[in-house]
């Protein structure tokens, strides 16, 4: 029995993966669930799946968790970050699905690649922040990396198996990361900024947690992926080209040196990449349908206009920058987003703010995971005070509630 971790259960690709979990309850077990706040959810999952292990981000939760579960039941209750990572390097543990969202992932994340695990990363914020440190867990631990973001997952799959992380020793040209455009593909800029909170997450194709809708949106989420796809297969940021593509249809291509594109297609669905990870180098049911391209007739291409969507460029910069501006670029982005979905600040301001909170940072090389965790609290810290101090939408919202 193949026993899985999953930070993150309640969201939207932790219920993805339960559902491809409960698919094959002869090959897989949930050995430990966690989320942040949501016990009703939580309590569901663990009514159902019966793991060993419920972790709760905080204590209150934990005991609003209880309190829904009957007083005898076998899984033990737990919170705390300290015990996020327990439950991901644990002895029983095989496989940990990293779906936390955001910069709370990193700590679990990590211990599970220390630990040696096969890590099944869907949470890019990780990578994103401590990319040279993850990596350097991954190959110290002997952990299995899975990528899970779909375009990853199709880059992995279009990748020579035993890929060195050397392009030029397999003939790899160039990695086409592909990106449906978001909701706002094809606007004017003018127009993006009266945009609400409800536009943005509403995705054109796939369903997904609030906040990685919203970074669609802007295409932040195309630029964390950029520097995801850099760490992950150790290239330059101009070894990856962004293709947009409406139908997300293509979930990334690689193009080699004799001519040859390698793709991978399938339904937007997120139970493909997630029952590939699993079961890899296997393949094992998903419960996602056969594509009928027939139905889908064509498949268009174009690229990203990155003047209206000045997110992707910023990406691009903090990459080629390194040291701590990865991790600068993505606490800055989370208070943005998180101030967006508040209604504190328009659709506009959040590249804005990303960009200002750059701009006063003096990057450091990364030795310890310590340079980037204070790196992330003093991007946080930055990106608060330039909300309230340079950004004249901010806090209005917050008058009379
Ligand atoms: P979500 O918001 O639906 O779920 C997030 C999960 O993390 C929830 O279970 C929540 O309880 C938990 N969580 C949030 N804050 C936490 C904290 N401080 N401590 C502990 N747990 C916390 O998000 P999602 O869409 O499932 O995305 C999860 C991750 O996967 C993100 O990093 C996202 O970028 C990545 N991802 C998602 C998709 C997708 O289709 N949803 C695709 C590719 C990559
Ligand atoms: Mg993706």
């Amino acid at each position: 029995m193949n026993n899985v971790t999953v930070l993150g259960s309640t969201g939207s690709i932790g219920c993805s993966t339960l559902d491809v979990i409960a698919r094959h309850p002869d090959k897989y077990r949930a050995f430990a669930l966690t989320a942040s706040s949501s016990a009703d959810k939580m309590a569901e999952q663990v009514l159902q799946f019966e793991p060993v292990f419920a972790v709760m981000a905080n204590e209150d939760a934990a005991a609003r968790l209880k309190t829904l579960l009957p007083s005898n039941h076998a899984t033990q209750v737990l919170a705390g970050a300290d015990n996020l990572a327990m439950v991901s390097r644990h002895d029983d543990v095989h496989q940990v699905m990293a779906a936390i969202v955001g910069a709370a992932g990193l700590l679990p994340t990590l211990a599970a690649a220390q630990a040696g695990k096969r890590v099944l990363l869907a949470n890019k914020e990780a990578l994103v922040m401590a990319g040279p440190l993850f990596m350097q867990a991954v190959r110290d631990g002997g952990a299995e990396l899975l990528p899970i973001d779909s375009e990853h997952n199709a880059i992995f799959q279009s990748m020579p198996v035993a890929y060195s992380g050397d392009f030029s020793q397999h003939g790899i040209r160039k990695i086409l990361l592909t990106a449906s455009g978001g909701p706002f593909r094809g606007w004017a800029a003018d127009k993006l900024d009266a945009v609400t909170p409800a536009q943005a997450v509403a995705h054109p194709n796939w369903s997904m947690g609030q906040k990685i809708s919203v970074d669609s949106a802007t295409l932040m989420n195309k630029g964390l992926e950029l520097i995801e796809a850099c760490f992950l297969f150790n290239c330059a940021a101009n070894d990856v080209q962004v293709v947009v593509h409406p139908q997300s249809v293509i979930h990334s291509m690689v193009q080699y040196n004799d001519g040859s594109v390698i793709a991978e297609l399938g339904q937007p669905d997120m139970r493909t990449p997630i029952a590939y990870g699993m079961a890899w180098p296997e393949r094992i049911e998903a419960g996602v349908a056969s594509l009928d391209l027939f139905e889908i007739a064509r498949l268009d291409f174009e690229p990203a206009d990155e003047v209206t969507f000045p997110a992707l460029a910023l990406a691009r910069q903090a990459f080629e920058t390194g040291m701590t501006m990865p991790a600068v670029l993505n606490a800055a982005n989370e208070v943005a987003v998180d101030a967006f979905l508040r209604e504190q600040i328009a659709f506009t301001d959040i590249p804005r703010l990303v960009q200002s909170v750059m701009a006063e940072h003096v990057p450091v090389a990364i030795g310890h995971l310590d340079t980037v965790l204070a790196a992330d609290e003093w991007a946080r810290e930055t990106a608060n005070r330039l909300l309230t101090k340079d950004f004249p939408h901010a806090g209005l919202n917050e008058v009379g509630s």
